[in-house]
Parts: structure tokens; C-alpha cells; sequence
């Protein structure tokens, strides 16, 4: 994928998420936001898509928008202390983690899998990468997304229940990070409906804006 500013590429390994990682969020999941272990899942490295126009998948009536800030390594290992974690962070992009509510509620209710509802193609979109080398580690500020000029999610990179450094550490417990990891850190509130031809525009203080139109 893209490096802002850069001619390189960042090769993508695996693409980690990281569930209800803010309180507001979490509620409106039905959810008690609390400070328990953070749960994750995967997308292939390949839901990656980085176009004006994002396909609209098939079997859904209800894709959500979720706007998270993702943190990218040129680096990794097992058994990361939150310091260590941090040293293996390349950069950060902006990235929306597409839902198939609809697939992912029935999914809970019968315990089965997620990976219809998150794991689809082109159910990453996502922008440029913008290095730590020019802008540092963003870990405060507004990440926000709307629809067609609407405000649809609005929250702060500081109300995280579980901040990236301790975050990627208790993930590196379950998983070898590696370099071209991908993290999607989790989602404020405001998830909602994304529609056929809906105009996307996700914005995180200090990494600029990410754009994109849903196809038909
Ligand atoms: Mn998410």
C-alpha cells in the first residue's frame, strides 16, 4: 500500500482489528464498556483497497461504517512490552473497517464466526501511510467520518480503552507481530448505514483525510 509523500510501497503481512475499544461504542453495541482484555479478529491481507470507489458487497442490508485509526509495523516479535510494541511502529493511516452488521449480529447470536461480516473483499479501505518519522505517535486528538457531508462518527484518539502501546503488547501474546502488520485499533460511536453511491470521508487529526464513493 501507499507511503504519503513517498514513492515506496509497505507490503502488507495480516491485518489485525481489535473490538469495542471505545466506551461510547461499546454501549451502543449493547455492551458494558469495561477495562477486560481487548478481543480480536482478521481481515486478509488483501481487503485491503485503496480507490475513489469501494465495491458495494452482496448479502447485506445493513454494511456499517466504522472509522479506526490503524497503526502499521515495520517490525514485530512475541511477548511485547507496551514500549517495545511502540519501537516497531512504521506509521499510521486512517481506515474504515466495513461491516456486515446485519451477517456479524447473526453470527453473535449463533456463535459462529465473523469472517463473512468483516473478512470480505475490499472490506478495508484505507489510506496512505503517513511514517511516525515525520509526524510522531498521534494519541490525541479528533477521528471523525461522515456520509454525504453528514457527521456521522465523531470521538477522541485519547478515550481509548486500551491505548496502542498496550494494546499491541497484549496482541503479540496471541500472535508473532511481524513487519507489514496492520492494526485497526477500533471504532468511537456513531457506527452506522452506508448506502449504494454514499460519499465517504474519514479525517484523524494529523494524518490528514481519507475519501470514498460506494459503488453501485
Ligand atoms: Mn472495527
Amino acid at each position: 500500500m501507499g507511503i504519503a509523500g513517498l514513492d515506496q510501497r509497505f507490503p502488507i503481512h495480516r491485518i489485525y482489528c481489535v473490538g469495542r475499544n471505545y466506551a461510547a461504542h461499546a454501549r451502543e453495541m449493547g455492551g458494558q464498556p469495561d477495562r477486560a482484555p481487548p478481543f480480536f479478529f482478521a481481515k486478509p491481507a488483501d481487503a485491503v483497497i485503496q480507490a475513489d470507489r469501494v465495491p458495494y458487497p452482496h448479502r447485506t442490508s445493513e454494511l456499517h461504517h466504522e472509522v479506526e485509526l490503524v497503526v502499521a509495523l515495520n517490525s514485530g516479535g512475541r511477548g511485547l512490552t507496551a514500549g517495545d510494541a511502540t519501537a516497531c511502529i512504521y506509521g499510521h493511516a486512517i481506515g474504515v473497517d466495513l461491516t456486515r452488521r446485519d451477517l456479524q449480529s447473526e453470527a453473535k447470536a449463533a456463535g459462529r464466526p465473523w469472517e463473512t461480516a468483516k473478512a470480505f473483499d475490499a472490506s478495508a479501505p484505507i489510506s496512505d501511510i503517513v511514517p511516525v518519522a515525520g509526524t510522531g505517535h498521534p494519541r490525541q486528538g479528533a477521528i471523525r467520518l461522515k456520509v454525504n457531508g453528514e457527521p456521522r462518527q465523531s470521538g477522541r484518539l485519547e478515550d481509548m480503552i486500551w491505548p496502542v502501546p498496550e494494546m499491541l503488547a497484549e496482541l503479540s501474546s496471541y500472535f508473532e507481530l511481524q513487519a507489514g502488520d496492520l492494526v485497526f485499533t477500533g471504532t468511537p460511536a456513531g457506527v452506522g448505514r452506508l448506502l449504494p453511491g454514499d460519499r465517504v470521508q474519514a479525517t484523524i487529526d494529523g494524518l490528514g483525510s481519507l475519501e470514498f464513493e460506494m459503488d453501485g
